[in-house]
This record gives C-alpha cells, sequence and structure tokens, in this order.
C-alpha cells in the first residue's frame, strides 16, 4: 500500500507538470497568435423579439492553432488575463469587431450592433480607452452601436474606478451591457448606481426555465427590473422554441442562444440575416 501510495504521488506530480508545461506552451504560441493571424471571431445572432428580426451579433473570438487545432477562449482568456496579452488581445478583437460591424453597415445592414466582451483587466488598464477611441476611428462606425460587455466580477473590487470608466465610455456614445448577469455579487443598489443600458441573463438560469422553476421566477424579476431601470434586457443561451415564446411574453427585449444560432463566421451570419425571423 505503501509503494502504491508513492506512485500516486509521483504520477500527480506528473501529470502536473504536463498541465503546466502546456499552459507555458499555450501563452508562448498566444504571445505570435496575432501576428500569424491565428485569432478571428465568430458571430452569435441577437435576436429582437418584438420584431422577431436580428439585429446585433455578439462577437466571440477563436483561435485555430496549426498544431493544437480549436482553443476555447475559456482555456486561452484567462492566460491572456494573467499574463498580460489581454491587452493587445482585446486591442485587436475591438479592431476586428469594429470593421466587420462598419463593413455590415456599408452593405445595407445599417441597423446592426456589435457586442464585444472586455475583460475586467483589460477595462481597467490605462490604454483601453485609448484602444476604444482608435477602433472607432479607424472603422468610423457610429458609437451606439458599439455596445460592450462587463461582468460583475473585477468589477466589485474597484467600484469608482469602474464606474469612472464607464462614463468615460458613455460619453463616447457606446454602450454598457452587464454580462452573466445574476451570478455576481451585486446588491441592486450597487447596480442603481451604475451606468449601464444592458443586463444581460446568464444562460444557467434559461437552461431549465419553465413556468414551474425557481429560475422562471428569477429571470421575470429581472426583466421587470430591467424595465424599472429603463435598460434592455437580453436573455442568453435560448436554445428552445419554448424559451423564445416564454420571454417574449415576459417582454424581455433581445434573445440570443443555440435556438436562434450558434456563433457563426460573417458570411453565415449575413445569410441567416437574410433569411430567417423569429416569432
Ligand atoms: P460569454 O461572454 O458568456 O459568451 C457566451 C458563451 O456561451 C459563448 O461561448 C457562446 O458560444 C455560448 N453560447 C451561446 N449560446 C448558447 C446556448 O444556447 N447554449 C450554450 N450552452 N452555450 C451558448 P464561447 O464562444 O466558448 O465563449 C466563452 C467565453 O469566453 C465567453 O462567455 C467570454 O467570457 C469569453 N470570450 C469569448 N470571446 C471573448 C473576447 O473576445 N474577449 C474576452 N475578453 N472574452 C471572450
Ligand atoms: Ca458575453
Ligand atoms: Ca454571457
Ligand atoms: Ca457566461
Amino acid at each position: 500500500a505503501k509503494k502504491y501510495g508513492g506512485n500516486q504521488i509521483i504520477f500527480f506530480a506528473s501529470e502536473m507538470n504536463v498541465q503546466i508545461k502546456y499552459k507555458f506552451e499555450l501563452e508562448n504560441y498566444l504571445r505570435r497568435a496575432i501576428e500569424k493571424k491565428e485569432l478571428f471571431l465568430l458571430y452569435q445572432p441577437v435576436v429582437d423579439l418584438q420584431t422577431g428580426q436580428i439585429n446585433g451579433s455578439e462577437a466571440l473570438i477563436r483561435w485555430n492553432h496549426p498544431n493544437l487545432g480549436l482553443i476555447s477562449p475559456m482555456e486561452f482568456i484567462p492566460i491572456a488575463e494573467e499574463t498580460g496579452l489581454i491587452h493587445e488581445i482585446g486591442k485587436w478583437v475591438l479592431m476586428e469587431g469594429c470593421r466587420q460591424n462598419q463593413e455590415w453597415f456599408d452593405k445595407g445592414y445599417d441597423e446592426l450592433f456589435i457586442s464585444i466582451n472586455v475583460s475586467a483587466r483589460q477595462f481597467l488598464h490605462p490604454t483601453f480607452v485609448e484602444h476604444l477611441h482608435e477602433s472607432l476611428q479607424y472603422s468610423g462606425m457610429d458609437p451606439k452601436k458599439l455596445h460592450l460587455e462587463l461582468t460583475e466580477t473585477g468589477m466589485i473590487d474597484n467600484v469608482e474606478k469602474s464606474i469612472a470608466i464607464m462614463q468615460e465610455i458613455q460619453n463616447l456614445g457606446v454602450r454598457i451591457s452587464i454580462d452573466d448577469f445574476g451570478t455576481g455579487y451585486s446588491s441592486l443598489s450597487y447596480l442603481k448606481n451604475l451606468p449601464i443600458d444592458t443586463l444581460k441573463i446568464d444562460r444557467s438560469f434559461i437552461n431549465n426555465f419553465t413556468s414551474e422553476t425557481v429560475d422562471y421566477s428569477i429571470v421575470k424579476a429581472i426583466i421587470t427590473m430591467g424595465n424599472g431601470l429603463s435598460v434592455k434586457v437580453v436573455a442568453e443561451g435560448v436554445e428552445t422554441y419554448e424559451q423564445l415564446i416564454e420571454l417574449k411574453k415576459m417582454n424581455c427585449d433581445y434573445a440570443q442562444g443555440y435556438y436562434i444560432e450558434k456563433p457563426v463566421y460573417p458570411d453565415r451570419f449575413i445569410e441567416i440575416m437574410n433569411n430567417k425571423k423569429f416569432q
């Protein structure tokens, strides 16, 4: 038994080494991913529940490494945050997302907004507002069509600084969304003081909500609160027709999720835009 235990430890240690090595490798590859053009954006349609029409998208980053294949943002965004690479990657995402949305605008899809994810560390860095400026100027897009998705965690430790940056962003005309809403710790009084335009209800509440569940009550409460605060409400993770209809009945403003479409390439996005209505 003693010997067995010893082997166990060796096994775990080497397993850990492999993980650390892999992470280290990813970090090194990630440093060069932008210049090697391995990063790209997919776009997930967002539907206006009143009209049933797609009126915007969320940009979601992907990394295609020549040997490792497709790597999920859940895996490499945390590494980018730890290493500070998030500033450069985040800048690229802003640039590319704004460029794409303006390309669509120029093609006549002039109502579309684009929603871009911003990490807390990226958002709190002095270069962020600068990068935002540059992206708007380079693309020439209407700032009102740009929505930035922030999470409550990360802002909670820096409330005053966060509010100041959010105000600066809103002064540019850019909109602010709170992502994964309901999973953080923010109290309602805190929310009242944040300059926000949109709440995105976390998909964990949408997943199994039917009229009998606690999640149903939570979703209903968030929508009612959103209406009261005059902010738009988006439900994410909508996977069924029933969920879509229920959310529409609840006066939720927008819906996003696999039922509508998964994140797709730009060409496919326009195809869906032209051919599909959801109601
Ligand atoms: P998120 O911002 O909460 O994005 C939503 C995630 O849910 C996306 O995963 C999307 O593909 C997935 N999703 C959408 N609809 C459904 C659905 O109906 N069911 C289910 N089960 N999932 C759905 P993805 O693309 O893997 O992104 C994961 C996370 O990585 C994002 O979560 C976000 O936190 C982060 N991320 C993605 N792109 C960026 C980026 O450009 N910058 C930063 N900082 N973070 C990003
Ligand atoms: Ca998001
Ligand atoms: Ca989310
Ligand atoms: Ca999420």
